[in-house]
């Protein structure tokens, strides 16, 4: 419990007194709301108020790392973003091997149109490599 808030006027007079458990009440909301998009707010969450990132219902949290309502849906749609993040990422170009960094979850080349094409020509080659093997072992 939090005591009553006395609010005084920089003369040290007694303005008017505020009741300290709704305020922290309202507080905590906020704050918590404002920690979790940092990561060490998350940690700081658990079992306190956690704002859903999909539906944004505020729920009381069962775990220090839930970030979900708990909600069936929302967990599946938390993890579809987990399996494709719109953040970037680093991958070697699947024809020339330079490096590049992409927001694309299934880009494979560096852009370049030749490496398009030999990427193509790479996967061309593999599945019809793929069907002589199928076509051989029937
Ligand atoms: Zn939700
Ligand atoms: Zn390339």
């Amino acid at each position: 419990m939090v005591g009553d808030i006395k609010v005084l006027s920089p003369e040290g007079k007694l303005i008017r007194i505020i009741s300290g458990q709704a305020e922290m009440n309202k507080k905590y909301k906020e704050i918590s709301v404002s920690l979790k998009k940092t990561p060490w707010g998350q940690e700081k969450i658990g079992g306190i108020l956690v704002t859903c990132v999909e539906c944004k219902i505020t729920v009381e949290g069962q775990r220090s790392n839930q970030i979900t309502c708990g909600s069936e849906k929302c967990i599946r749609l938390r993890g579809n973003r987990k399996k494709y993040p719109k953040s970037a990422r680093v991958f070697n170009c699947a024809a020339c091997g330079l490096e590049m960094q992409t927001r694309h979850h299934n880009k494979r080349t560096c852009g370049t149109e030749r490496c398009f094409k030999d990427y193509n020509n790479i996967r061309e080659k593999a599945r019809l490599k793929k069907n002589k093997a199928i076509a051989l072992s029937l």
